[in-house]
């Protein structure tokens, strides 16, 4: 098989390889293609470039779909802080919630059968001012996830603070609390399930619409509040010293606390892992590395890596990459400071790991290539939704690149395929 860099084009292209006809793309002049719809069997990835944040949409295999974050880092009425897209006219949640409805399972309402939230920041959450709006569901706003909830209906969340909110200190601002009353409101009246994510676990997170028919899809839970999978059964380390030892200017920060997890479909093995790190700023206790205790925990390569705190100075250590080797990586960049000009470096270093492998970047912005220099054109793509689609059974997965300017959703490259496991 021809190596999935090979593969790389660029539309308007059609190839084919080995007789497996993997794209078809318009003769010139026509209008690009559209992403061909899910069909089930197939597991798909949706990394969403709003600009504002991350937000990953998932169709796994039998049609159960699940939300991991869903940031708006622009409130209204304040100063922004980042660049939307497709543009203003709509909020984050509304732009992601359209997003999903144009690319969950045909044949039923859309509907979120599991959102995650990887910690209370805003690019993961949304975070809400003064000029927020009121939800018609309950009393509170609507911001990021809540947004969401309002557009296409959520039936579970996962968090890592869920019922008390206190780690590593109780989380009493108006966004959290805000974002409580919506669990609240959605318990008492919409039947919302609500649960703390619990690493080590590999049943939290199901297939609900045909359980027995994908056997080999898993998703293991790695991370939450310091407390990591070892590689063992359901066995979890605690890596954070106990909290009354450690001095104030030391104490886990949020990001420190994000969630992660592995997600297995056959071969195919995907990471993901909020804003955690793996480079500790210098003078920082290394247990402020929580990439290499999970690295130690997967223990081997995987497929495709989301690289943590988008890709901004501290994730991204060389153990991690060494033992994951990713094939491909997504940066969920949105700030003119992501990624990090060292973290780039660190991503095409063949030092510390020989393999090809791609990078795809949500949003580099052109400021930013051009303070990197040279480096910054060796990414497989700069802009655009990055969907990773999984064939039936996880043997093989292919990277589109998706128009995010406008909501066209047009295909912009397509990558692969490329073979899971190596
Ligand atoms: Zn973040």
């Amino acid at each position: 098989m021809k190596t999935a860099a090979a593969c790389r084009r660029r539309l308007p292209y059609g190839l084919a390889v080995a007789g497996l006809l993997v794209w078809t793309g318009p003769a010139p002049g026509q209008a690009p293609s559209a992403l061909p719809p899910w069909t089930p069997g197939t597991l798909d990835i949706h990394h969403l470039a709003t600009g504002q944040g991350n937000a990953t949409f998932f169709v796994l295999p039998d049609g159960t779909t699940m939300l991991l974050d869903a940031g708006d880092a622009n409130p209204p009425g304040r100063e922004p802080i980042a660049t939307p897209y497709p543009d203003a006219s709509r909020s984050a949640g509304e732009w992601i919630a359209r997003y999903i409805r144009r690319m969950a399972p045909s044949g039923r309402d859309p509907e979120i059968d599991y959102a995650l939230v990887t910690h209370f920041h805003a690019d993961h959450m949304g975070f809400v001012s003064e000029g927020s709006p009121p939800s018609t569901l309950g009393d509170y706003q609507l911001a990021g996830i809540t947004d969401v909830a309002e557009r296409v209906p959520i039936r579970r969340v996962l968090d890592r603070g869920w019922p008390d909110y206190d780690y590593p200190e109780p989380l009493d601002n108006p966004s959290v609390d805000n974002y409580r009353r919506f669990l609240e409101a959605g318990r008492r009246d919409r039947g919302l399930v609500v649960d703390r994510f619990a690493p080590g676990r590999a049943d939290q997170i199901r297939l609900l619409r045909d359980p027995t028919a994908y056997p080999s899809f898993q998703v293991r839970n790695l991370h939450a509040n310091g407390d990591v999978w070892t590689g063992t059964g359901d066995e979890v380390a605690r890596i954070v010293p106990p909290l009354e030892t450690v001095a104030p200017e030391d104490r886990p920060t949020e990001n420190h606390s994000s969630l992660a997890f592995l997600l297995r479909y056959g071969a195919f093995s995907y990471y993901t892992g909020g804003d955690l790190q793996g480079v500790p700023p210098d003078g920082f206790p290394p247990w402020h590395d929580q990439e290499t205790p999970i690295a130690r925990g997967i223990g081997g390569p995987v497929d495709v890596a989301v690289i943590g705190h988008h890709g901004s100075i501290e994730p991204a250590n060389a153990f991690f990459l060494s033992t994951l080797r990713p094939r491909v990586d997504i940066v969920p960049a949105w700030s003119r400071t992501h990624p990090a000009p060292v973290v780039l470096k660190r991503l095409l270093n063949r030092r510390i790991y020989a393999d090809e492998r791609d990078i795809f970047i949500l949003e580099f912005r052109d400021e930013t290539q051009a303070a990197i220099g040279g480096r910054a054109q060796q990414v497989a793509s700069d802009h655009g939704h990055v969907v990773v689609r999984v064939a039936p059974g996880g043997a093989s997965y292919q990277v589109f690149v998706l128009e995010n300017r406008t909501e066209s959703h047009h295909v912009l490259s397509i990558h692969g395929p490329y073979p899971s496991g190596r």
